[in-house]
């Protein structure tokens, strides 16, 4: 038997992947920084062990959405680097600023009045702020508008550096295509970037670091790298999208397996109901495998009826709907004993489903399917 067989069902994390992807993805990036992007809970890996291990591996930034989320990991109990830089981008008006200035925190902002609160969070610290500007190159969300939005923003930032509050880190945006290739808006952003950053130079600020590319540009379009890359799925293992290709086409592999034990085998005759509202019913009679994961740990209800599982080698299909803790899978002519392994997704070399497969089937992003994994299954780092 395995040793966490006890568990009830358990995320395995491979940190040796999580560390072979970063060395994989700096390859890819050779002239720039790399900043691991470690946000809701390292896209449902764990922050603290995933921000280790990419360290180690070479990442010299940590990204964030949230402050708080940042200065989880500039608490010495998280045990990384003092010199490892750590950026949020999720401004929101009465945020943590001034623990965040004083934490060392790189601070994206937006907006004149988003700076203008960090540099009160500075001048009550005392210490200068270290903010990076977002440009909107097109993505329509966060971001300053380029023209004389973007003109104010750089001149107010330049007032407070000369006051000595504030130092401009970085200057930087976001794709909203760039995983869908030869996408012309991905040229588009590109071009309205270098005028942006190029336009905040001749005004004359200083950034260390310039910066757009997230996963799929990290691994496919070389000319948006600048001086620092923010890879977050492809370090998971996990591919952006079908359009640019398998995990494995880029020496990838995947971080996270989701395995349970079936908590119950059962036999049952033909015309047996499944689950709530009986959307499964026996075909004759069968055996009931009852894997203890629900929609509450994260496993998509719209995978009812579609989600693959690996039990005893061969994939079977969810029976019927997902509940909030448990679903059944109809494991047909098979018994394997109580404790069986049903092994969601993985890295797919056992002959498992992957995240992919489960995105597929619930008709979402494997992105969703790997961070939503709920607190009540337990990450077992191997
Ligand atoms: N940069 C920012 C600002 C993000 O919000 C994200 C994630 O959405 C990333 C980088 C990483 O994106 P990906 O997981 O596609 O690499």
């Amino acid at each position: 038997a395995r040793p966490d067989a006890a568990l009830r069902a358990r995320a395995e994390i491979d940190l040796a992947a999580l560390r072979a992807n970063v060395r994989a993805l700096r390859e890819r990036a050779p002239g720039a920084a790399l900043m691991a992007v470690v946000k809701a809970d390292a896209y449902g890996h764990g922050a603290i062990p995933c921000a280790r291990a990419a360290v180690e591996a070479g990442a010299t930034w940590l990204g964030t959405a949230t402050p708080q989320e940042a200065l989880a990991l500039r608490s010495a109990a998280a045990g990384l680097p003092d010199d490892v830089r750590i950026m949020c981008w999720l401004w929101t008006p009465g945020g943590p600023w001034r623990e965040a200035v004083e934490a060392r925190l790189d601070v994206s902002v937006s907006a004149p009045w988003a700076l203008t609160e960090v540099v009160e969070a500075a001048r009550a610290a005392g210490v200068p702020a270290r903010v990076q500007l977002k440009a909107d190159t097109g993505l329509g969300r966060n971001g300053c508008q380029p023209g004389a939005d973007w003109d104010e923003l750089v001149a107010a930032a330049l007032r407070a550096e000369a006051e000595g509050l504030l130092r401009v880190t970085g200057l930087w945006s976001h794709f909203a295509r760039a995983d869908e290739p030869g996408h012309p808006s991905i040229a588009a952003q590109l071009t309205r970037f270098r005028e942006m950053t190029a336009q905040a130079e001749r005004q004359g600020l200083r950034p260390e670091v310039r910066h757009i590319a997230n996963s799929p540009a990290t691994l496919t379009l070389p000319d948006t790298h600048f001086d620092l890359v923010r890879p977050g799925i492809a370090m998971y293992g996990v591919s952006p999208s079908p359009e640019i290709g398998t995990p494995a086409d880029f020496g990838l592999r995947p971080v996270m397996t989701l395995a349970a034990s079936l908590a119950l085998v059962k036999q049952v005759p033909g015309g047996h109901g499944v689950s709530y509202g009986h959307h499964y019913t026996t075909p004759g009679e069968t055996t009931l495998g009852l894997v203890p994961l629900g929609y509450a740990d994260g496993i998509p209800r719209h995978a009812s009826s579609t989600g693959p599982v690996l039990v005893d080698g061969k994939w079977r299909t969810v029976a019927g709907r997902i509940a909030m803790d448990q679903f059944v899978v109809d494991l047909g002519g098979d018994r394997p004993g109580p404790g069986a392994e049903a092994v969601l997704f993985g890295p797919g070399d056992r002959g498992e489903p992957t995240a992919e497969d489960w995105a597929q089937a619930a008709g979402t992003i494997a992105y969703e399917i790997v961070t939503r994994i709920g607190s009540r299954v337990p990450r077992v780092y191997v």
